[in-house]
C-alpha cells in the first residue's frame, strides 16, 4: 500500500520519534505525533490520517482507549493499539472500540509493517462491505416489490417498506414472529389457508412459487391478490440460513385484466349483433321480394289472370310467408337464447314414443320427399328432458337431412338409451350431399352455410338453435360427413338432464368464479 498517512499517539517522546522514523523508512507519511488524548483528537481531525497508531496507556485525563473511541466516533479512521502489556479489563475495553490490530511492545519494523498493512486492508474491506450493505438496504427500501426475510427457523428477520405496506405489519412488531403469522396466504377460490412458502422452502430447500389465485390476508383482515416467489438464503453451498420471500400486489393487474375481458366480450357481442341484424334483414328481403313480385303480377294481369296462374302466384306468396314465419321463429329463438332467457322446462317423457310421434308428424309433411325410418335400440327409454327443446332440436336436424338429400333419399333416426352412462344417444343419418371437411368445424356458427349448399335456401341458423337446445340439456353434439356419401349427426343427452343441470350449475359457479379471477 505504502504512502498511507499515519498519526502516532505515544506519550514517550523518544518512543514516538522512533516509531515515526520507522514509519518513514517503511514509506508511510507521518501526519504528526501526539502525546496526549486531547492533542491526538485535534491532530486527527486536522491532518485526516488514514490510520492511527495509539498507545493504550497515555498520561493525562484520557487514556488511549477513550481517545480511540472518540476518534472512531468522529472520523472513520482505523486504530491500531500499541501496548506493552494488557490486563483483561483493559483489553475488554479496547475491544469495544473495534480496533484493527494490536502491536505488542517491543516490536520490530517488520511487525509494525504487517500490523499496519493488515489494519488498512481490513478497514478498506469493511468500508466496501458497509457500502454494499448500504446499497442493498437502499435497493430493498426503494423496491416496489415486498420483501420479507426469515432465519432458518422461519422467524421474520427483515421486512422492507413495501412489505410493511402490503401486510399491514411494521417491521419492529413483526421481527421474531413466525413468518406464517405475518405472511398469511389463502386460496382465493376455496378460501383455505395455503402452506406458507417459507415452510415449504425450508423443507424442500429450493425456490418455490405461489399458485395462481393466491391472496394475502393483511394484519387487519383485508384480502389482496398476490404473486410471489420464495428462495432459500444459503450459507455455503448447502446450508440454509433462512428464506427470502418476494411478493407483489396483483389487484391492479387483475382489475385491468377483468376490464379488458369484459370490453372484449362486449365488442364481440356488438359485432355479432350487427352481423345478426344485417343478415336477418337481408333474409327477410328475399321472401318480401317474392311476395311483392307475385302481387304486382296479379295486379298487372287483372282480368286476364288465369286460375292456374293465380294458383302459382298464391303458392309463391304462401311459400314466402312460410319462410318468413320460420325465419321469424328462428330469430325469436336466438334472441331468447342470447338473452339467456331460453325457457328450459324438463319433465319426464318416454323418448321412444316421443321420437315415433315426431317422425310420424314430420313424415306427413315431408313424405313426398324422403323416407324417414326411426329405430329404437333400447327397452327402457324414459328420461327427464325439455320436450319443446328436444322437438326443436330433432326437427331441425331432420329438416336438414331432408333438405340436403336428393328426392327419395333414405333418412334414419336411431335412439339408444344407455342406463350405465345414463345418457340417450340420437343418430340422425342421411345419404345426402354431405358437408365438405373444411366447413364441418364451423357449422354451429350463426349464419354459417357450407360451400356446397349455396343454391339451396337456408339461413344458417338451424344448427345454432340445435346447439342451444343440446347445451340447455348439458349434452354434446358432433358430426361426421363425407361429400356425396352422407351426413351423420350424433347427439348425446343426459337421461336425467335436470339432475345433471343441478350439478353443472354447481360446477359452473365454481369455474365462473375461477374465470372471473383469472390473471392470465
Ligand atoms: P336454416 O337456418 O334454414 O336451417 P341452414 O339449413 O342452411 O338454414 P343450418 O341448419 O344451421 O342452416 O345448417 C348449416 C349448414 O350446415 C347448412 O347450410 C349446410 O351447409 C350444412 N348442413 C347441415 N346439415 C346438413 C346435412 N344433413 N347434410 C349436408 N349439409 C348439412
Ligand atoms: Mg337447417
Amino acid at each position: 500500500m505504502g504512502q498511507a498517512k499515519i498519526l502516532v499517539v505515544e506519550d514517550e517522546v523518544i518512543v514516538a520519534r522512533t516509531i515515526a522514523s520507522q514509519l518513514t523508512q517503511l514509506g508511510y507519511i507521518v501526519t504528526g505525533t501526539a502525546s496526549s488524548g486531547k492533542v491526538a483528537i485535534a491532530k486527527a481531525s486536522a491532518t485526516q490520517p488514514e490510520l492511527v497508531l495509539m498507545d493504550i496507556i497515555l498520561k493525562g485525563e484520557m487514556d488511549g482507549i477513550a481517545t480511540a473511541s472518540q476518534i472512531r466516533e468522529q472520523l472513520d479512521v482505523p486504530i491500531i493499539y500499541l501496548t506493552a502489556y494488557g490486563d483483561d479489563h483493559t483489553l475488554e475495553r479496547a475491544k469495544l472500540t473495534q480496533p484493527f490490530g494490536y502491536i505488542v511492545k517491543p516490536f520490530t519494523t517488520k511487525d509494525l509493517r504487517i500490523a499496519i498493512e493488515i489494519g488498512l486492508l481490513k478497514h478498506q474491506l469493511e468500508r466496501e462491505l458497509r457500502e454494499n450493505r448500504d446499497q442493498l438496504a437502499t435497493l430493498l427500501n426503494s423496491m416496489s416489490d415486498a420483501v420479507i426475510a426469515t432465519n432458518e427457523q422461519g422467524a421474520v428477520t427483515f421486512m422492507n417498506p413495501a412489505a410493511e405496506a402490503l401486510t399491514g405489519w411494521q417491521q419492529k412488531d413483526a421481527l421474531g414472529n413466525e413468518a406464517t403469522k405475518i405472511f398469511h396466504i389463502v386460496d382465493e377460490v376455496t378460501e383455505t389457508t395455503l402452506e406458507n412458502p417459507v415452510t415449504k422452502v425450508l423443507r424442500e430447500q429450493q425456490v418455490v412459487y405461489l399458485g395462481e389465485f393466491t391472496s394475502l390476508i393483511t394484519k387487519n383482515g383485508k384480502r389482496i391478490p398476490i404473486g410471489d416467489s420464495a428462495s432459500p438464503l444459503k450459507r455455503g453451498s448447502d446450508q440454509i440460513n433462512g428464506v427470502v420471500v418476494v411478493f407483489w400486489d396483483l389487484s391492479e393487474r387483475r382489475q385491468t385484466k377483468l376490464l379488458e375481458q369484459a370490453l372484449e366480450k362486449e365488442q364481440e357481442l356488438n359485432r355479432l349483433k350487427s352481423l345478426f341484424i344485417s343478415t336477418v334483414s337481408h333474409e327477410f328481403r328475399n321472401p318480401l321480394t317474392v311476395i311483392q313480385t307475385a302481387v304486382e303480377l296479379i295486379e298487372m294481369q287483372g282480368a286476364n289472370l288465369t286460375d292456374a296462374k293465380r294458383g302459382v302466384y298464391l303458392k309463391r306468396i304462401q311459400g314466402a310467408v312460410q319462410s318468413m314465419e320460420k325465419l321469424m321463429e328462428e330469430v325469436l329463438f336466438m334472441g331468447r337464447a342470447e338473452a339467456e332467457k331460453l325457457i328450459y322446462n324438463p319433465a319426464g317423457l318416454n323418448l321412444e314414443n316421443f321420437c315415433r310421434e315426431l317422425v310420424e308428424d314430420f313424415s306427413i309433411v315431408e313424405s313426398r320427399v324422403c323416407e324417414i325410418v326411426f329405430t329404437c335400440h333400447s327397452e327402457n327409454t324414459s328420461a327427464v328432458m325439455d320436450e319443446g327443446l328436444l322437438h326443436y332440436m330433432l326437427i331441425n336436424l331432420l329438416s336438414n337431412a331432408v333438405k340436403y338429400s336428393p328426392r327419395g333419399g333414405n333418412i334414419q333416426l336411431d335412439l339408444i338409451c344407455d342406463p350405465i352412462e345414463k345418457v340417450a344417444i340420437f343418430y340422425i343419418q342421411d345419404q345426402g350431399m354431405g358437408i365438405p371437411e373444411p366447413d364441418q368445424t364451423r357449422l354451429f356458427e350463426s349464419f354459417y352455410r357450407a360451400s356446397n349448399v349455396q343454391s339451396i335456401q337456408g339461413t344458417g341458423l338451424g344448427l345454432v338453435i340445435v346447439k342451444r337446445c343440446v347445451d340447455a340439456h348439458r349434452g354434446k353434439i358432433s358430426v361426421t360427413s363425407q361429400v356425396g356419401v352422407g351426413t351423420k349427426f350424433t347427439v348425446i343427452l343426459p337421461l336425467n338432464s335436470e339432475s345433471s343441470l343441478i350439478e353443472a350449475i354447481k360446477e359452473g359457479t365454481e369455474s365462473n368464479r375461477k374465470e372471473d379471477l383469472d390473471p392470465t
